[in-house]
């Protein structure tokens, strides 16, 4: 466990944010247990700002408080990466309606620039981080463009958890290729096409300034984004979940997928 030490006032905004940084980047991982003492020690803090941060973290439902038995880094079950994807998508397709009257030429660009960056090839962990990157800037520009900042609020609100779904993820990548490269994997490099096709598709549909087609290839990307998810996710998941008697939620996507007409 990595934390910064503290120096600045404003003690309760700076823990949040620290724990929160540490949660988001991998510091602590789903399920880990939070101490609270050991967080105010290394901190150079009291308690008090740390169980303020804790609760903060607990409404955006970043940690979990269970009664009698702690503090932890909350865990995704399968039902929530679902519901997440949902609303995420439905949050894309109303940006896109409400982007493409306002689709002008430095927007256009933007786009155009993103999906150069993620045309290069992917071939290890830092190539990686700027891919993921360029992706998430991809669907931020996206949303800017829809000029409505009630709707990028709601967007990174979800964004945290989509965060946590992807560190579930990356987890899975890391125990299913001890021994090769993932990124050599003909599974690896079909993905990878594939979701360069449907990013210059919704591009394509953005810059025709076609609403009904730019939401279909974004529900198309979405939701095979989210069936990849829920496999590498089931694959991390299902192990833990069985050793701690708890229901496997998200042990059997493929009865989930739902159908794409
Ligand atoms: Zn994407």
């Amino acid at each position: 466990m990595k934390l910064r030490r503290l120096t600045r006032k404003r003690a309760t905004d700076e823990v949040y944010e620290a724990l929160r940084d540490a949660i988001l980047s991998r510091g602590f991982k789903p399920g880990e247990r939070l101490q609270v003492e050991e967080i105010a020690l290394k901190l150079g803090v009291s308690l008090t700002p740390v169980r303020h941060s804790v609760q903060r973290l607990c409404t955006e439902g970043l940690v979990e408080i269970r009664p009698r038995s702690g503090t932890f880094v909350a865990t995704l079950t399968g039902e929530d990466i679902q519901s997440t994807f949902e609303v995420r998508c439905a949050l894309e397709c109303l940006a896109a309606e409400l982007a493409i009257p306002r689709m002008s030429r430095a927007i256009a660009a933007e786009f155009d620039e993103l999906l150069a960056l993620l045309r290069q090839p992917v071939s290890d962990e830092e190539a990686l981080r700027k891919h993921e990157q360029a992706n998430s800037d991809l669907h931020q520009t996206l949303l800017q463009a829809s000029g409505n900042k009630r709707l990028e609020e709601v967007y990174a609100g979800l964004n945290a958890h989509l965060t946590i779904a992807r560190i579930h993820a990356s987890e899975s990548r890391k125990t299913d290729t001890a021994s090769e490269s993932p990124f050599q994997s003909k599974e690896w490099q079909a993905r990878f096409t594939q979701e360069q096709a449907e990013h210059e598709e919704i591009v394509a549909a953005l810059k025709a300034k076609q609403v009904q087609r730019a939401q279909e290839s974004l529900r198309n990307h979405i939701y095979r984004a989210k069936d990849a998810m829920m496999s590498s996710f089931a694959a991390v998941s299902a192990p833990a979940t069985a050793r701690a008697g708890r229901k496997p939620d998200g042990a059997a996507p493929s009865k989930r997928k739902r159908s794409r007409s």
